[in-house]
Formats: C-alpha cells, sequence, structure tokens
C-alpha cells in the first residue's frame, strides 16, 4: 500500500481542554507520522472557505462559529493510506455512532465539537494542505 499524506485539525473543544498531545499520540500510535504542524486562530474567511462544500448544510454557521471560537492545530499526517487511516483513527462524525477507543468517541464532546477534522478523499487532502500549508513547511 502506498504512503500517503492526508490532513487533520485538531479543533477549538481539543485544544480548549489541552488535548493536543493526546489526539497526536492516538494519530501516531495508529500508524501516522506528523509532517507539518501548526497551532493557528482561523479567521472567519479561512473557517467559510475551508468548510465552503458544507455551506447549504442547517449547521454551517454554526461550525464556523465553533471552529473559530479558539485556536486549533492543522496537520499533514503521513503514512499507508494516510486519508483512511486518519478516518479510521477519528471514528465517526457523531461520537455517539464511534467505535470504541477512536478518538472522537473517546474525546469528542458533541457531534459538532468532535475533536478533529480529517480530509475524505485523497483529492481533497491535497486540496486542504495546499489552503494551510506551503511545501516548505512539510518535512517528512
Ligand atoms: P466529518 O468531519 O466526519 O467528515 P462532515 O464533513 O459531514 O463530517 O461534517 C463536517 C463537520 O461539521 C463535522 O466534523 C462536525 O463538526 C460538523 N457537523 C456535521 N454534522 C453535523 C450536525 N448534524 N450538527 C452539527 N454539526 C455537524
Ligand atoms: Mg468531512
Amino acid at each position: 500500500m502506498a504512503v500517503t499524506r492526508t490532513f487533520s485539525i485538531i479543533k477549538p473543544d481539543a485544544t480548549r481542554r489541552n488535548l493536543t498531545g493526546a489526539v497526536t499520540k492516538m494519530l501516531e500510535d495508529g500508524g501516522l507520522r506528523v509532517v507539518a504542524s501548526k497551532r493557528i486562530h482561523m479567521t472567519k474567511d479561512q473557517a467559510e472557505g475551508f468548510y465552503a462544500v458544507h455551506r447549504e448544510r442547517p449547521f454551517f454557521n454554526d461550525l464556523v462559529s465553533f471552529m473559530i471560537s479558539g485556536p486549533v492545530v492543522v496537520q499533514v499526517l503521513e503514512g499507508e493510506n494516510a486519508m483512511q487511516r486518519n478516518r479510521d483513527i477519528m471514528g465517526a462524525t457523531n461520537p455517539d455512532n464511534a467505535e470504541p477507543g477512536t478518538i472522537r468517541k473517546e474525546l469528542a464532546e458533541s457531534i459538532e465539537a468532535n475533536s478533529v477534522h480529517g480530509s475524505d478523499s485523497d483529492d481533497n487532502a491535497k486540496i486542504e494542505i495546499d489552503y494551510f500549508f506551503k511545501p516548505e513547511e512539510i518535512v517528512g
């Protein structure tokens, strides 16, 4: 299986509870390597642009408000089949439906404040990585 990259965000509910390390450990224990990482406070424009695909969803405005409610940690993760591996480690969107041992089951507060974002395809991973990182900020 090929080594690929995906994009991750440690969301404001997790940074607020000082869980950056706990989340990162679960990603690393699951076989992913952090090859880029920075802590940022997203602007409204940045968050709206990032979630543009969800613009028509009823939860869009709340989601943007949540994502700018505190700092986040944006990361590039590398590993075998990184996108799917990360989705497996994250668990289902709604923590009530997530498997035991997943980040969202163990750490998330709610379906919105669900601790992590992960790209949902290799194509979107590339778009999302490029949205937050310059090539020279990624060191594998
Ligand atoms: P995922 O993050 O698992 O890929 P989606 O792409 O469908 O899930 O949704 C993006 C984010 O929007 C979710 O991670 C969550 O923070 C929020 N969200 C999704 N569905 C809901 C919902 N029904 N109510 C509130 N927030 C939601
Ligand atoms: Mg998604």
